[in-house]
């Protein structure tokens, strides 16, 4: 049997878009089994909280047999060893996105060298979705609908029923 080709798809998903759950439908098609990976970084100020972003992907790939989503707080290329996963799975969407990935992709590669890093350019009509914006869109009162997943769209809503 050869070794199951698995991927780990890192973000902060603060919160997760459409244009997250592309990259993961067509990276799907690549790899074995994708493992979404909720980064903890207590520096960072997140909207949501680790439980509401991580239950967000887990409504959002619900039935997705080969789709699993996990959090961590190490260095992302230990969290993905002790995985199995010998691939790094990001989205491109521009040239800042790449003068942005370049640098961590090298430091990666340097740290361990048998964990390549794949990149999907984001070429649908998501691609210009961030999470960044999609925070704006909800700070300023508006209902994000077709900028998440229908699924994690009820967190927001829950979340922000009462403002
Ligand atoms: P991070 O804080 O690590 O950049 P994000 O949650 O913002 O985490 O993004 C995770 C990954 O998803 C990154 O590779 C990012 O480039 C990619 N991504 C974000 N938005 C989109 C989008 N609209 N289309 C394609 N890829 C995207």
């Amino acid at each position: 049997m050869t070794t199951p080709r698995i991927a780990l798809f890192p973000g902060s998903f603060d919160p997760v878009t459409r244009g997250h759950v592309e990259i993961v439908e067509r990276g799907i098609q690549l790899f074995d089994k994708i493992i979404v990976a909720l980064g903890e970084n207590s520096a960072k100020k997140y909207m949501f909280s680790l439980e509401e972003r991580r239950r967000m992907l887990e409504l959002s790939f619900a039935g997705e047999e080969r789709i699993e989503v996990a959090v961590y707080n190490t260095l992302t290329v230990d969290f993905a060893r002790t995985q199995g996963a010998r691939f790094l799975l990001r989205g491109l969407r521009d040239g800042r996105d790449l003068a942005y990935e370049r640098p961590i992709a090298i430091v990666n590669k340097y740290l361990n060298e048998e964990i390549e890093t794949v990149y999907l350019v984001a070429e649908s009509s998501y691609s210009d979705i961030s999470s960044t914006l999609v925070r704006e869109v909800i700070k300023y009162g508006r209902d994000p609908e077709g900028l998440l997943p229908d699924a994690a769209l009820e967190v927001v809503r829950q979340k922000f029923q009462d403002s």
